[in-house]
């Protein structure tokens, strides 16, 4: 341990020497230049005082003065020796000049002169007296009698006239001039650091002392009427004003005595604040030395210090301290020791935790990378929401099937992927799921419906997993477009009912077909057992009519196996077709040539309006179609006529056959092509037929790749019509007419 020696007592001591020197000196100061002020602003005015008074006083006297030696002019004016004087001229020389010559001997007057009436002097104290009548007052004093003070037109003298009565009537006049300066000489004290000047108006009358360089401190004392009447009617005033260094004098010998007091009192501070600093500062450094001397080893003792004060406590405390700190490091120590072991140990089994760890994460990535090699790989797509429905999983799989990249999806509701109309079963569901806990999804396959980006809806297959973690819960779907699928079932659907419908069909004909088959054979059988009964021989002409009814029927049975052989020839697709180039009209010729008998016999028109073209086709098989056709309409109607037209339309040949005859119910209209259809059966079996001819003739027009359909009304007739394409050669469309 190292401890640094203070540099020595002096700094502690120097520090409060100078705080303490300079709070005196401050101190000084503050009350030297308080004292100092205060002094020359008391002094200056108490000075200013006491020259207003000297002033008051001076004027004072001056105006006393010159009221008493107007009082006593007034009396000389009022002396009978000088009114008899003026009223009786011989007299004056006895006693007129001794009395001027006397009274102008009085102090401060220089020439007194007795006037007459007109203003010439009778006498003057003055060898030369001045020419009084040009003063231009003296006239209103000598005829108004009333007395006049005014300064003389010098200013060097104070006149004063007084009027001289005899009976109240004005006489004459005294003047008397005087002595301006001589008065104010007599009443001025003689202080030569003093000045005073008197003033008339703005004139300088007297001024007495003044030294222009000087500094004075000035005194005006204007003249008041009330108090000095005299000279304020002379319009006086003094300024008075004393030397400034004259009267500043005391206050610098008192400034100096505080100067020398305060310096004596720094000397006195300095003593003190070494005294105390060094008595402060001994005992730290005798602590610090006992501190260095322990040099970090044995325990310090800083008492006892033998000053019995404060700082002796201070020893103490700090002994008992040092004790207690000793204690409380070897606690310290030893806590430290054991906290350091388990630090350490804690350590160690962080490593291993961080190791650990580290493996785990290892773990972790590779099975999160299989995770997403599978899941990125699976035909099946995969989406997982959190709780608020958004997504934040979307396979490859998925991208395929909804039509979206993931960027498109992610974070957004999943609803984006359903027909709005499963909207509110979803958002039900999933409040029902954040209140209760439970999806009524979860853990089902089913199959729902999807929205893919264009819009289009698919079905498909889908099963949710709740997954639940420490603090979050999601769904994950997988999810498979089942399109195909269902295209696949309903095609297998439709393949069955379209097998059994064929089953049925197939019975029914067959049931059809054998009871077809049995009438005709019924008939030939029922009349050949007429024939062959040896007790009931038919003679001749019953023989012919059995025979005639046995050939019937065999014909039918004929007709009726023709018909059964190209049914199922067509049907079982072996019948084919000797296509050729064929004329229409010819085709309908044949037919119509065929079939006139017929119609003759039942009395019936035949028409046609054939536009002819050519057709490639099987021309038996037309005139089949044809022939059937017309012989159905020879056959159901008993008047009127059957015509025939051919005429091209869009590409087509248009075979059109009507007749004027019993017509077929509405509803029955679009049966009578199915196979054993006889619309009403009792009476038109009557008429023969099979029931089979327009099945056949159907097919036939098919084979052809032509359409048949009938229109009819009962009563008014039957209309037929078919439309075969005209094959196209080289552009043309076939329907040209062909010549001859
Ligand atoms: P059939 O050999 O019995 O004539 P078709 O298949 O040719 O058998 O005709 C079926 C049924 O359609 C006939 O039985 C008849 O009832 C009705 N039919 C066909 N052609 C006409 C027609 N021109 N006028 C009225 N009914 C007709």
């Amino acid at each position: 341990m190292t401890f640094y020696r203070t540099p020595g007592p002096g700094k502690l001591q120097r520090k409060i020497s100078r705080v303490y020197l300079g709070f005196i000196a401050g101190l000084m100061g503050v009350v030297l230049a308080t004292v100092s002020i205060v002094l020359v602003v008391e002094l200056r005015s108490s000075m200013k005082t006491s020259l207003r008074n000297k002033a008051f006083y001076v004027t004072e006297r001056m105006e006393l003065r010159l009221e008493h030696l107007r009082e006593n002019i007034k009396n000389f004016s009022q002396n009978h020796l000088i009114i008899n004087s003026i009223v009786h001229p011989l007299e004056r020389g006895i006693y007129l000049p001794k009395m001027v010559d006397d009274f102008s001997r009085l102090e401060n007057i220089d020439t007194v002169s007795v006037l007459d009436y007109t203003g010439n002097p009778i006498y003057s104290s003055h060898p030369e007296p001045p020419n009084y009548r040009k003063i231009f007052y003296l006239q209103p004093v000598l005829e108004g009698g009333e007395s006049i003070i005014r300064l003389s037109g010098d200013k060097t003298q104070v006149l004063v006239i007084e009027p001289i009565r005899h009976h109240e009537a004005p006489i004459g006049a005294v003047i008397a001039e005087i002595d301006l300066n001589g008065l104010i000489n007599r009443i001025l004290p003689k202080d030569i650091s003093e000045f005073h000047k008197l003033y008339t108006r703005s004139t300088l009358l007297i001024s007495h002392n003044y030294q222009v360089d000087s500094d004075y401190i000035l005194i005006d004392n204007p003249v008041e009427q009330a108090d000095l009447p005299i000279l304020y009617s002379l319009d006086l005033w003094l300024e008075m004003g004393k030397l400034q260094s004259v009267h500043l004098k005391p206050v610098f010998m008192v400034i100096v005595q505080l100067v020398i007091i305060g310096i004596a009192f720094l000397l006195m501070a300095a003593v003190i604040a070494s005294r105390v600093g060094n008595s402060l500062a001994r005992p730290i450094l005798t602590m610090v030395d006992k501190t260095e001397q322990a040099d970090g080893g044995a325990v310090v003792r800083f008492s006892p210090l033998g000053t019995g004060d404060e700082l002796e406590i201070l020893a103490q405390a700090l002994d008992n301290r040092d004790a207690e700190l000793t204690t409380y490091r070897e606690n310290l120590e030893e806590e430290v020791k054991k906290r350091t072991l388990k630090l350490s140990e804690l350590n160690t089994r962080l490593e291993q935790e961080g190791e650990e760890r580290e493996r785990a994460l290892l773990l972790l990535d590779k099975s999160e990378a299989r995770i997403r090699g599978i899941v990125d790989n699976l035909l099946d797509g995969i989406i997982t929401i959190d709780e608020t429905g958004r997504i934040d999983t979307f396979n490859p799989a998925a991208e395929k099937i909804f039509g979206y990249a993931k960027s498109e999806v992610m974070g957004r509701n999943i609803m984006m992927l359903m027909p709005e109309q499963y909207h509110d079963k979803h958002v039900k569901s999933m409040e029902q799921y954040l209140e209760t806990g439970e999806f009524s999804a979860v853990g089902i396959s089913r199959e729902v419906s999807g929205k893919r980006r264009d819009g289009s809806v698919f079905p498909m297959d889908i099963s949710v997993n709740a997954v639940k973690g420490k603090d979050y819960r999601m769904f994950a779907g997988i999810i498979r477009d089942i399109t195909e699928r269902k295209q696949a079932e309903q095609l297998l659907v439709d393949a069955k009912e379209k097998a059994e419908e064929a089953n049925r069909l197939k019975s029914e004909f067959l049931n059809v077909m054998s009871h077809e088959l049995r009438t005709p054979l019924t008939v030939m059988m029922g009349n050949l057992s007429l024939l062959t009964d040896p007790d009931d021989l038919p003679d001749a002409e019953e023989t012919l009519d059995i025979a005639t009814d046995i050939e019937g029927a065999g014909e039918h049975l004929l007709q009726l196996i023709n018909d059964l052989l190209d049914i199922s020839k067509i049907e079982a697709g072996k019948m084919e077709l000797k296509k050729e180039k064929v004329s229409a009209r010819e085709l309908v010729a044949d037919c119509l040539f065929t079939i006139q008998s017929l119609a003759a016999q039942k009395g019936l028109e035949l028409k046609d309006a054939v536009t002819d073209m050519a057709l490639t086709a099987d021309p038996l098989r037309i005139k089949q179609v044809l022939l059937n056709l017309l012989s159905n309409a020879v056959k159901f109607t008993d008047q009127g006529s059957i015509s025939v037209t051919v005429e091209p339309a869009g590409g087509q040949a248009v075979f059109t056959v009507s007749d004027t005859g019993c017509g077929i119910e509405k509803e029955k209209v679009g049966q009578v092509f199915e196979k054993f259809t006889q619309v009403d059966g009792s009476a038109r079996r009557a008429a023969g037929g099979t029931g089979l001819g327009l099945a056949i003739t159907k097919k036939l027009v098919e084979l052809h790749n032509g359409t048949i359909h009938a229109d009819s009304e009962p009563g008014k007739g039957s209309l037929f019509r078919f439309f075969l394409p005209l094959e196209t050669e080289n552009g043309n469309d076939g329907s040209a007419e062909i010549s001859g």
